[in-house]
């Protein structure tokens, strides 16, 4: 059978803008390699979990993975924390975390993301601060720095479970079943963690969170790093928010079980690795997740040892969230030059299936994850050319693929690869 290499361009779908002359940041951006898949493969769009949900990455990768997240998601806080290599027991708190700056008086939130220019060693110091001088009544607790301003936190009790049917303190996002959503036009201020059920794990997960927060903003707002932010002109990082807790991980089959193939990933953010290790799918660590040339290099060698790669890069999420148009195109030009350039040459199309799609769509326009449907195509030999042109939304949506639902993904792409 052929091997299969999935590549996902973290929030690469957008919509029309105006200052694009109506393209989307993928269509207008200059992409010779992609466009020359899409002059060989067949397109189609991919609704990550299904029409009408704007997803978030963690979900729309446990969904583009092939599994059905009404029945395994347990939040994001678990998938974090697994992929930072903190261990999250039946019944621990786990949560996402994000750095932010708050009015000291107030508790009203200036920068949700501590001016995202908080370094990771920064950001590393100040977990440590917080690890060694906080103390919570009758539970521990790990709070570990990932990539920038995020990280994660673990709460766990010393006697008894925690439930994570709480709401979030981080006011952008309101829970919604194990979900959170994003919502428009936010309260500022930092909320109070509060129960959603009557039980008294849930009442004790409110609790713990809320002294949690309390105890690290007082450390947190006198540290030497935050005076030193303050003296440079920066914001300092003197709240952590928290959402999308969890209080398990999710129990699935392994991609080995479900298809007997072996996979190997290369990901960037702790809760896609977390994902990828929960799928079974072995770690190929990338060094310097800056370099593209480096990506598609790992990527052939990775082609060689696995039946399948999947490759996870993050670059035009971010440009999308800050509304930045030019940025994104950039980023896409960017992956195409310097990722596609110097894998396709070496790729044998008779030996390999080819999917390049997104995670979910991030339209500058609204910066912020959509439900649109992201673009897709699969591109290998004996799997007839659609006639599509180039890799864009709109040559997508009349491609033969027609509109899938992410969790059928893997599964067609295993069916094609095994013709
Ligand atoms: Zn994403
Ligand atoms: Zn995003």
């Amino acid at each position: 059978m052929k091997k299969i290499l999935y590549i996902v361009l973290d929030g690469l779908g957008g919509r029309p803008e105006a200052s694009l002359d109506y393209k989307t940041t993928l269509e207008a951006a200059y992409t010779p390699y992609m466009d020359s898949l899409a002059k060989k493969g067949q397109l189609g769009l991919m609704d990550p979990i299904s029409e009408g949900i704007a997803p978030e990455s963690d979900a729309a990768v446990l969904s583009i993975l092939g599994y059905d997240v009404d029945k395994y998601y347990t939040g994001r806080g678990p998938l974090e924390a697994h992929g930072s290599d903190i261990k999250v027991r039946d019944g621990d708190l786990a949560w996402r975390a994000n750095f932010a700056t708050v009015d000291e008086d107030t508790l009203k939130i200036l920068d949700r993301r501590a001016g995202r220019n908080l370094t990771t060693e920064e950001a590393k110091a100040l977990a440590e601060e917080v690890n060694s001088k906080v103390k919570l009544e009758g539970a521990d607790f790990i709070f570990k720095a990932t990539v920038g301003h995020r990280g994660v936190l673990v709460i766990r009790k010393k006697d008894g479970k925690l439930s994570a049917n709480v709401e979030n303190i981080d006011p952008g996002y309101k829970r919604h079943g194990p979900y959170s959503i994003a919502i428009s036009n936010p309260p500022v201020e930092v909320q109070k963690c509060i129960p959603l059920d009557e039980s008294l794990e849930a009442e004790e997960s409110a609790r713990l969170t809320n002294e949690f927060v309390m105890k690290a903003f007082e450390i947190l707002k006198n540290s030497e790093i935050n005076k030193r932010r303050r003296e440079e002109g920066k914001k300092p990082a003197n709240i952590i928010l928290l959402r999308d807790a969890g209080d398990s991980l999710p129990k699935i089959p392994t991609l080995k079980e479900l298809y007997g193939l072996s996979f190997g990933s290369i990901v960037e953010m702790p809760v896609e690795r977390g994902i990828a290790l929960l799928t079974g799918m072995k770690e190929v660590p990338i060094e310097d997740s800056t370099n593209y040339k480096l990506w598609a290099d790992k990527v052939l060698e990775a082609l060689k040892e696995f039946d399948g790669v999947y490759a996870h890069l993050k670059g035009p999420d971010v440009p999308g969230h800050d509304g930045l148009v030019d940025g994104k195109k950039d980023s896409i030009e960017k992956i195409d030059a310097e990722f596609f350039s110097n894998l396709l040459p070496y790729l044998d199309f008779s030996k390999v299936v080819v999917a390049v799609t997104a995670d979910h769509s991030t339209p500058c326009s609204l910066k912020a994850h959509s439900e649109d449907p992201v673009p897709l195509m699969i591109v290998t030999s004996g799997h007839q050319w659609d006639g599509s042109e180039y890799f864009g939304e709109s040559s997508c949506a009349k491609g033969k693929l027609g509109r899938i639902k992410g969790k059928d993904l893997l599964p067609l792409l295993v069916e094609i690869a095994r013709k």
